[in-house]
């Protein structure tokens, strides 16, 4: 495992659950175990410098009571949107980026927790997909987690791709800024499952995406998951509008398409650095010195922060433009962007996230 805990924690309740087993097997020896009855406490804020940090190193396994299926908190009516599903099986993540938004969303429970009834959301999905016979949904976990940064102890990506890969309506996006592609190189997708990888430029990575695997790794490890069957996407978010951005996107994306031809890109979605007041309060009290999170902002419609929106469109205009020259096309679209910003992007109003959802998951 790359990553590290200081300490594991099971409820009670969750004791005998294959998870705990799996985990106490794979890390009983180098992390403390405990179990206490009710983990409500253990996933709080614990005094110190920085609650947030400590909780990335706290694994609690617990049960969910409340779904594990939702809609992606990006989106909106208001905003071009790609129609995302959430299954949420875990939360907080043990990497670090010093623009990630759990910093302000699980501030209140900041330990890594991770759901041992993780099976009953098999349950829901069936149930989603009865509700709406003839559907197709695309269904990520990498929300409120990184789908594969714990799968070498988790193993929960082969329970999921054994369940979805007999569905024909649901196709499974697991997105990490991770190498951690073991599980998935021993298992079957029959192509109903996409790994997708956030990708920034070098100096993004560098100064802002700590415990990461590196942009090249990440295609590198995206080309060997194609090899063996997998869909791939990519998501280029947040992008950040930093001196020499220009230069670094296009360098990125000419990295990518050297390795990955754009044929065999099943999507590559587009969203700018944003941020609550609160949220980037809480980065920058977190990471003083990093340069990503110092450029200038405006208030959007949500409340959010943002660079100009020529800045954006300018950053949007020049990949999208890059990807135009590759010979064939790469869907793309955008995240939490206006239907302006799409116009003067594409040149047309986004379509609606129904539609560009069931689009992605049929590939
Ligand atoms: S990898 Fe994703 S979830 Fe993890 S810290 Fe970075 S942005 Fe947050």
């Amino acid at each position: 495992m790359k990553f590290e805990l200081d300490t594991l924690v099971v409820e009670e309740a969750s004791r005998d659950s294959a998870l705990a087993a799996r985990l106490v097997a794979a890390l009983g020896s180098s992390v403390p175990v405990s179990y206490v009855a009710d983990a409500r406490e253990a996933v709080r804020p614990t005094p110190g410098p920085d609650p947030f940090g400590a909780g990335k190193r706290r694994m609690v396994v617990l049960k969910r009571h409340t779904p594990f299926l939702m809609a992606c908190p990006a989106g909106s009516a208001k905003f071009a949107c790609c129609g995302y599903l959430v299954l949420v099986l875990a939360s907080n993540c043990p990497m670090d980026c010093s623009y990630c938004f759990l910093q302000e969303h699980v501030a209140n429970n900041p330990a890594f927790q991770i759901y041992s009834n993780y099976a009953d959301s098999f349950e829901e999905l069936d149930r989603l997909s009865r509700s709406a016979p003839g559907r197709h949904f695309r269904v990520g976990t990498g929300e409120l987690a990184d789908s594969l940064a714990m799968d070498s102890v988790t193993g929960l990506s082969k329970d999921l791709i054994e369940f979805v890969r007999d569905r024909e309506h649901l196709t499974l996006e697991l997105k990490t800024k991770t190498d951690e592609i073991g599980n998935l190189l021993q298992t079957d997708p029959r192509g109903r499952v996409i790994v997708s990888w956030t990708l920034s430029p070098e100096a993004v990575w560098k100064s802002s995406e700590h415990r990461t695997a590196s942009p090249s790794a990440r295609i590198a490890a995206a080309r060997a998951v194609l090899d063996a069957g997998y869909r791939v996407g990519f998501h280029l978010d947040p992008i950040i509008a930093y001196e020499g951005a220009e230069k670094d996107y296009a360098h990125l994306i000419d990295e990518l398409l050297d390795v990955i031809t754009p044929g065999r890109i099943s999507f590559l979605s587009m969203g700018s650095l944003r941020m609550t007041p609160g949220l980037r309060s809480a980065a920058r009290r977190r990471f003083p010195h990093d340069p990503m999170l110092l450029g200038e902002e405006v208030p959007g419609h949500d409340g959010r922060l943002r660079a100009f929106s020529a800045l954006r469109v300018r950053l949007y205009r020049i990949i999208q433009q890059r990807l135009a020259r590759a010979g064939r096309p790469v869907p793309a679209y955008l995240c939490m962007e206006t239907s302006t910003v799409h116009e003067r992007v594409f040149g047309v109003a986004p379509a609606n996230p129904a539609t560009i959802g069931e689009r992605l998951a049929l590939g």
